[in-house]
């Protein structure tokens, strides 16, 4: 069953995902080499919880910290811990916040100082991939669409899409339904509904789509240990199938400039 969200829970579920915007930035201000991925798990609990809400993913089905510190071959779920980012990573930050009983959720896949050309591309196409996704939203879209436009643009630059893990709605609880998939074929999958309020977060990898699990229950890692990007932003659907965009990169884009 599929929670449609009123006007005024959209705009609280805008506040969280605004605040995970700004807090992905001000982790971005300090990653440079040298800094540990606990350390700026510690930055972003302190800006969440200075700006009056909680980290969402604190606790959340057991998760030891406020963010998913995911480093080169990491796809998601990485822990923070004492190692330090090195000159050429690739990290994606994942984060969630929790206010007025609704929940935030996006993540930013950052380079640490000058990286690859390799991962450099993979970057790029993984954030256009996600955009690709939301253009296809309207008023006779399906989540199917969503996903075959992200697949289609990371399969033609050479890359493969991680299935074991998807987007997915969000509202009161961080991951409700529909389930939002990084591949699939058009025309398939739930009809967009305004009200509806969906994180699209394509997770590409640069060689082959097999991941497992570590032995820490958490970590998603690429079986090929190769690259794997991840960029994700919330999105609500409203009247007339317009895409309302409710977190955004500008914070960090600015930073970057
Ligand atoms: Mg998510
Ligand atoms: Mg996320």
């Amino acid at each position: 069953m599929i929670n449609l969200k009123t006007d005024e829970e959209i705009e609280i579920l805008r506040e969280n995902n605004l605040l995970v915007s700004k807090t992905l930035a001000e982790v971005g201000k300090h990653i440079k080499p040298g800094i540990t991925t606990l350390e700026l798990d510690k930055i972003a609990e302190a800006f969440i919880r200075d700006n009056g809400a909680k980290p969402g993913f604190l606790g959340y089905n057991g998760f030891p910290n406020t963010l998913c510190m995911s480093v080169n071959s990491v796809v998601v779920h990485g822990i923070p811990s004492d190692y330090r980012l090195q000159e050429g990573d690739i990290v994606s930050v994942d984060c969630g916040t929790l206010m007025k009983g609704f929940y935030g959720d996006s993540a930013y896949t950052f380079a640490v100082g000058k990286i690859s050309a390799e991962a450099e591309n993979l970057l790029k196409i993984t954030k256009e991939s996600l955009y690709k996704g939301i253009e296809q939203i309207n008023s006779n879209a399906r989540i199917g669409d969503i996903s075959n436009a992200i697949q289609t643009h990371a399969e033609n630059n050479g890359y493969s899409v991680v299935r074991e893990l998807i987007g997915h709605g969000i509202g009161h609880d961080m991951h409700e339904k529909p389930d939002v998939p990084n591949y699939g074929r058009k025309g398939n999958g739930t009809k967009l509904q305004s009200g509806m309020v969906i994180c699209i977060e394509p997770m590409i990898n640069l060689g082959r789509r097999e991941v497992y699990v570590e032995d820490d229950g958490w970590t998603v890692r690429t079986c090929d240990n190769k690259y794997s990007a991840h960029f994700e932003l919330a999105v609500a659907i409203r009247d007339k199938g317009k895409a309302d965009i409710l977190s955004t990169f500008k914070f960090i884009e600015e930073l970057l400039d």
